[in-house]
């Protein structure tokens, strides 16, 4: 991006709107992808036996009034620059959140609420990164970090200072209104993990957005109501998507699945914003 523009953008975002209520803008990061070599993972009724396909990691930060809130903490940085290669899947990263922060004047330890949709390995990678956070998340998948053995794709390591104790955690179940204005509400998902969680953005100017956790993947995934072989929870999963579906029809909301390398480009790229 020419640096001229790069400017303008990096100041519209953080401008406030001056018509709206509360401050809120909503930034989309890279995060990573993850190369998918064996996709029928991603359904139990063999819908995607013999494909492939390369997945997106994203994740999000936003900014309400003047409180930094970070929604999922991606593939951890051990991956800078790795191969995507010949595994069932395999995961690299690009740049780390840290330094896509740097680029809006944000350092890691203005960030005051780190939102974790799930404990799974790629939505909390880059956790230990944000010191003074507060560790929003589900109740069950939590405590799911402390079970031996651990669930499938679950690294506690990098939410070890709050399993301590040392940094604050607020664990939910059932809905959760983070600001108590009804603007930013996480919405209890579950199936893809126990206590999974989605994230419903309401934006003064772009309207509803709808980030999916991984309670839905991608969209052919979504479509055809695959549940991944990997789901905690079959039933509770097609109750979840078709919760989030339901929700996105009815609000006319953007529909972000986090994982969709095309569905999240209904949002703009980083550095630019929603708000
Ligand atoms: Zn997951």
């Amino acid at each position: 991006m020419p640096l001229l523009i790069l400017a303008v953008t990096l100041l519209a975002c953080l401008l406030p709107l001056r018509d709206a209520a509360a401050k809120l803008t909503l930034w989309r990061l890279d995060c990573g992808a993850i190369q998918v070599n064996d996709l029928d993972l991603f359904s139990d009724t063999f819908h995607f036996a013999g494909r492939q396909k390369r997945l997106a990691n994203s994740c999000y930060l936003l900014r309400h009034d003047d409180v930094w809130m970070l929604w999922d903490a991606g593939l951890p940085e051990s991956l800078l620059g790795a191969p995507l290669g010949g595994q069932p899947m395999s995961a690299s990263l690009e740049k780390t959140i840290a330094e896509q922060l740097r680029a809006v004047g944000v350092a890691p330890e203005d960030i005051a609420i780190l939102g974790a949709s799930h404990n799974h390995f790629d939505h909390v990678g880059q956790a230990s990164r944000f010191t003074k956070a507060r560790l929003l998340m589900g109740q069950a998948d939590f405590a799911a970090l402390s079970t031996d053995p651990l669930p499938f794709a679950v690294d506690p390591r990098p939410l070890d200072a709050w399993m301590r104790g040392e940094r604050p955690v607020e664990t939910a179940t059932g809905d959760r209104d983070v600001f108590g204005d009804g603007s930013v509400v996480m919405l209890a998902v579950p199936g893809h993990t126990p206590g999974s969680y989605a994230l419903l953005v309401r934006l003064p100017r772009t309207g509803p957005v709808l980030l999916s956790g991984d309670a839905a993947i991608f969209d052919e995934q979504l479509a055809g109501g695959d549940v991944p072989s990997f789901n905690a929870d079959r039933a509770r999963s097609v109750a979840s998507m078709q919760r989030l579906q339901a929700i996105a029809e009815r609000l006319g909301a953007r529909f972000v699945l986090q994982h969709d390398p095309d569905g999240i480009g209904l949002l703009p790229a980083f550095p630019a914003c929603a708000k």
